[in-house]
């Protein structure tokens, strides 16, 4: 008997770290995951197959009574994946339990999962408020070991023996809860440290914009965005950046572009869509936008430039002023010719005294 409990937990703990792998990798690797409906429904599929493979290593009890772990995994989702996932899942449980056969025990089996299913993510909401995760998940297991103890009752009449039952189960529970949650954290903290770490490869520390690497790679996916019929480039150089930086100091150049990052946020239409490419070089890109509103775009965003007061560390204000090219397509997306025609606009902005905006269109050239 007890090499059998051993073996039953061992299969429970392996099946539930397999599912809740399932589980995180369905996660987007994104900062802000919300699961879509897809992985939603993968997850129930995968949650109610688990269940069902656990009942399989339940263990056996005198007079047909079994106690199991299919409870944890209600716990899990109710904990990390919320009541859109868990409802389903615990439904599905009960809908799989009486396809096994109808009889007073299952129907008491099915009504206890959808109980627990509607009864669980409101006491996790309560819970998670005043208690720390390890004191919730405790908490969850208590209530579930308590519904399968009231469902022992109807095996045996002795409090007693049924309490014995429930104290052992709720020993057990407690330490595949404490494994599996120890598994499930490990893999999340792998994930934020991975979403921190694609970050930081592609975000300019200084400016908090996106750096040449994203810039790039968005190039390849412009190109083959049927979605996106013209695209156009602003180059944005800062006149005199040098100067500045030798007059006022290395840390009040980084102040200024910083501040000027948050102007650029402001004016370019799409802020996913701004990139700095160099020291103080920055491009925008601007999609499916006919060249006379790039053009106002591009103006506004020299405008607004010129006429901001710019702040010095030690609270002082300057003002500077920025070049623009801007290169548009308006039939064909050769993004390098693309680029080096917003790079020779550029130029010409310098050329011509700076503070201007100068564009083309690639089919004129
Ligand atoms: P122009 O009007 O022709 O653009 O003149 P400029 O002085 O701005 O010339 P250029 O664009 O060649 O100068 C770039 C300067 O930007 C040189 C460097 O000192 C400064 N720079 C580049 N990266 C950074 C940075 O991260 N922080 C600061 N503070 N300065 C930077
Ligand atoms: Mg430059
Ligand atoms: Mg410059």
């Amino acid at each position: 008997m007890l090499s059998s409990i051993f073996l039953n937990v061992i299969a429970n703990i392996s099946i539930l770290c397999t599912a809740s792998y399932i589980f995180v990798k369905l996660i987007p690797k994104e900062k802000k995951y919300t699961l879509n409906l897809q992985k939603k429904l993968i997850m129930i599929g995968i949650a109610s197959m688990t269940n069902f493979i656990l009942m399989l290593f339940s263990v056996n009890l005198p007079k047909e009574a079994i106690i199991d772990f299919r409870h944890i995994i209600l716990i899990l989702l109710v904990y990390y994946f919320g009541p859109t996932v868990s409802i389903p899942t615990a439904f599905l449980i009960s809908v799989l339990r009486l396809l096994l056969g109808v009889n007073p025990v299952s129907i008491r089996i099915a009504l206890m999962y959808v109980v627990l299913g509607l009864l669980l993510p409101y006491i996790c909401s309560k819970l998670t408020k005043r208690f720390n995760q390890f004191a919730v998940l405790s908490w969850l297991n208590v209530v579930c070991v308590s519904a399968i103890t009231l469902n022992l009752f109807f095996f045996y009449d002795d409090i007693l023996l049924s309490s014995l039952i429930c104290f052992s189960l709720f020993i057990l529970s407690s330490i595949v809860v404490i494994i599996v949650t120890a598994f499930v954290e490990d893999l999340i903290k792998n994930l934020h440290l991975y979403l921190e770490i694609q970050e930081q490869a592609q975000m300019d520390y200084l400016t908090g914009l996106y750096n040449m690497r994203v810039f790039n790679k968005k190039w390849q996916t412009i190109q083959a965005d049927k979605s996106i019929a013209t695209t156009a480039f602003m180059m944005l150089d800062i006149d005199h950046f040098k100067w500045i930086n030798d007059t006022y100091g290395h840390a009040n150049g980084n102040f200024i572009l910083r501040q000027l990052a948050v102007i650029l946020q402001v004016g370019a239409p799409d802020n996913e869509l701004i990139y700095r490419v160099g020291g103080e070089e920055f491009c925008i890109i601007l999609n499916n936008l006919p060249y006379v509103e790039q053009k106002k775009t591009a103006e506004k965003i020299r405008a607004s430039v010129a006429s901001k007061e710019f702040l010095l560390e030690n609270g002082a204000g300057i003002y500077i002023t920025v070049s623009i090219g801007l290169a548009a397509s308006t039939q064909k997306k050769d993004m390098k010719k693309l680029f080096r025609l917003a790079d020779r606009c550029l130029y010409m902005a310098k050329d011509q005294g700076r503070n201007k905006v100068i564009g083309a269109t690639m089919e004129n050239e």
